[in-house]
């Protein structure tokens, strides 16, 4: 999450409520992000990567194992 020129790490549910609109970022491969919308038990929302990547730890289906920077890091 981006707030006011930081780099901040918050919740998603914060994320997705407080600041649904802002540029947000995964904080393994600082790849750009959005945040699911749709709530569910248990599970609460999910951090989607606007293009996936294999070197993201936090995307086990499409993980090669080696975790790298997102060819399309922000910040
Ligand atoms: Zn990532």
């Amino acid at each position: 999450m981006k707030i006011d020129g930081v780099w901040s790490a918050v919740s998603l549910a914060e994320a997705r409520t407080l600041y649904g609109m802002m540029l947000k970022r995964c904080p393994a491969c600082h790849g750009q992000v959005n945040i699911a919308g749709n709530y569910t038990p248990g599970g609460g929302y999910k951090l989607q990567h606007r293009r996936s990547h294999s070197g993201c730890p936090l995307t086990p289906a499409a993980f090669s194992g080696t975790p790298s920077r997102h060819p399309q890091a922000v910040g």
